[in-house]
Formats: structure tokens, C-alpha cells, sequence
């Protein structure tokens, strides 16, 4: 049985991964960790405090916001649990923190735990290695009005997957387009972020040639695909060794 200890327990998705990891035999629910003003009245096993809960042994999965993310960080790297991690918009020190914390414990990070887009990202490397250099790049992203950061993680991680392959810079990414500003250089990749409703997660990858193009795309409708994906991790990262690992660890475990 995996402890667990949720961060953001309260959030939409910390919510989803509840409902995921109580529908799962092999979860034992331990913690739950948001802000005071946040808590349920008339449930038990809250605290706003992190320390409360986390030991060794213990997976400790956070949504919450980038400064939840390095207090978690920092604070499971001191208690000797593991952290599976997915708030996305993470500056220098968050991502830093991150890293000290893999030298000691078993880390794992993704802007998007869905299997479909970690197949997309395979998906989009076949494309740009099957199509002409100068075939266009554009990546477009749809979440919710209620999302903090933009553009997605997973745009940015899409637009870094596609650069990688170019051969290009993180200077290649193009966050939007306003104003007089000419024809389209051909080593630019664009980003674009829609806010509205209640979209969960849209992202589509536009490649567009001479005549033709052709859209990869991937639609999250409910926070179970994210979950799912973040308990897998929860199970590999409760057996790994310190260390910093992705979903692409998880995928390759599996098929093994
Ligand atoms: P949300 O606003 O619904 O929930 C976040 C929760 O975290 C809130 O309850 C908030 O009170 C709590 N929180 C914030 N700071 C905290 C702190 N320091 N300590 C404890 N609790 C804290 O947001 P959400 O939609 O659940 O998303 C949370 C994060 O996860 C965002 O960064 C979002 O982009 C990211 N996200 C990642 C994935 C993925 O697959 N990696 C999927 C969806 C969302």
C-alpha cells in the first residue's frame, strides 16, 4: 500500500487524483494539504502544513502553485518522501529546488501527466522527421478561464519537443502575433493561448507546407486523464531511487 500525501488537495485536480487514488486498491490516502481557508468543516486528515504528514516512504503529490511546489520540494527532500510534481509556470528557483531535491529523494515532473500527449509528443517527432524543414510550426492551446498560467507547459514543452528536432534555440518560440509584424520568419514556432469556459486541456500542433497541412491534436475532458497519469508516477517514483525521472520513465518501465 502507497502512502499518500496530497498538496493542492483542495484544487481541481488535487481533487481528481482523490478521486483516482480512492477508486485504486494500492493507495492509502494519508495527508491532504491546501490552505486553511480551503479546508473542508467536516472532514478530518487536513492541514495547511506540509510538515505535518510527510515521512519516509510516503509519495507526496502536489498541484498547488509554484511556491506550493518548492515548499514541497524542500520539504520532501528533508523528510526523506518521494514527489511527483505537476504545477506548471515554475521560475528559476522552483525549478531549482526541484533539482536539489532529486539529488535525495525520487522526483518526478511533468507540465502534463496524460499518456495521450506523451503520445502526441512521439507522434510530432515522427511528423517533423517525415516532413520538410521548411513546413510551418504552430502550436494552439485551450484551457479554462480560471488557469494562471500562460501559455499551458504543455505548449512549451510541445514548442521545446519541436525546436529540439529543428535543430532551433528556445529563442524560436513566438509567444502570439500582434501589430505590423511581416511575413513569417520560417525559423519561428508559434504559441498561442485561448482562455474560456471550461476547456480542461486542448492542445493542437498546426505543421502546414505548400498547399497542405496537417494537425496533431489532443483534447483533455476531465482532470481522470491527468490523475490516472500522476498515480502511475506515484507507483514508480514509491520503488525508484533518488533521482530526477519523467513519464517517459514511467512509459519505458512499462513496457519492459
Ligand atoms: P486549482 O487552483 O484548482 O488548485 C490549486 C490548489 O492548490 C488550491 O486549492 C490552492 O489553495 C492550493 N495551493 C496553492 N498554493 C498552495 C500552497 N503553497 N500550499 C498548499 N496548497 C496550495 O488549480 P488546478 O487546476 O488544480 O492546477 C494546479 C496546478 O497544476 C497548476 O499549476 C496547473 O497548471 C497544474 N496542472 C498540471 C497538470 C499536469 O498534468 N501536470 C494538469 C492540470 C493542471
Amino acid at each position: 500500500m502507497i502512502a499518500l500525501v496530497l498538496v493542492g488537495a483542495a484544487g481541481r485536480m488535487g481533487r481528481a487524483v482523490e478521486e483516482a487514488a480512492l477508486a485504486s486498491p494500492d493507495f492509502a490516502v494519508k495527508g491532504r494539504v491546501d490552505r486553511a481557508d480551503r479546508h473542508p468543516a467536516d472532514r478530518g486528515g487536513w492541514s495547511d502544513t506540509l510538515a505535518d504528514f510527510a515521512a519516509r516512504g510516503d509519495v507526496v503529490v502536489e498541484f498547488s502553485s509554484p511556491e506550493g511546489c518548492r515548499a514541497c520540494a524542500e520539504l520532501c527532500a528533508a523528510r526523506g518522501a518521494a514527489l511527483v510534481s505537476g504545477t506548471t509556470g515554475l521560475d528559476a528557483a522552483g525549478e531549482a529546488a526541484i533539482a536539489a531535491a532529486a539529488a535525495r529523494v525520487p522526483v518526478l515532473r511533468s507540465a502534463n501527466f496524460s499518456l495521450g500527449v506523451a503520445a502526441l509528443r512521439r507522434a510530432l517527432d515522427a511528423a517533423l522527421s517525415a516532413l520538410p524543414r521548411d513546413w510551418d510550426i504552430e502550436i494552439v492551446e485551450r484551457h479554462h478561464r480560471r488557469k494562471l498560467d500562460s501559455p499551458s507547459g504543455t505548449a512549451l514543452l510541445l514548442g521545446a519537443d519541436a525546436a529540439a528536432s529543428r535543430g532551433l534555440g528556445s529563442g524560436a518560440l513566438r509567444q502570439g502575433r500582434s501589430g505590423r509584424t511581416g511575413p513569417r520568419p520560417a525559423a519561428e514556432i508559434g504559441i498561442h493561448a485561448v482562455r474560456g469556459g471550461s476547456w480542461v486541456g486542448d492542445h493542437a500542433v498546426l505543421l502546414a507546407g505548400e498547399g497542405e497541412w496537417l494537425e496533431l491534436r489532443h483534447v483533455a475532458s476531465d482532470r481522470g486523464a491527468f490523475a490516472h497519469g500522476a498515480l502511475a508516477a506515484a507507483r514508480f517514483v514509491a520503488e525508484a531511487r533518488p533521482g530526477a525521472y519523467t513519464l517517459d520513465d514511467v512509459l519505458s518501465a512499462k513496457g519492459r
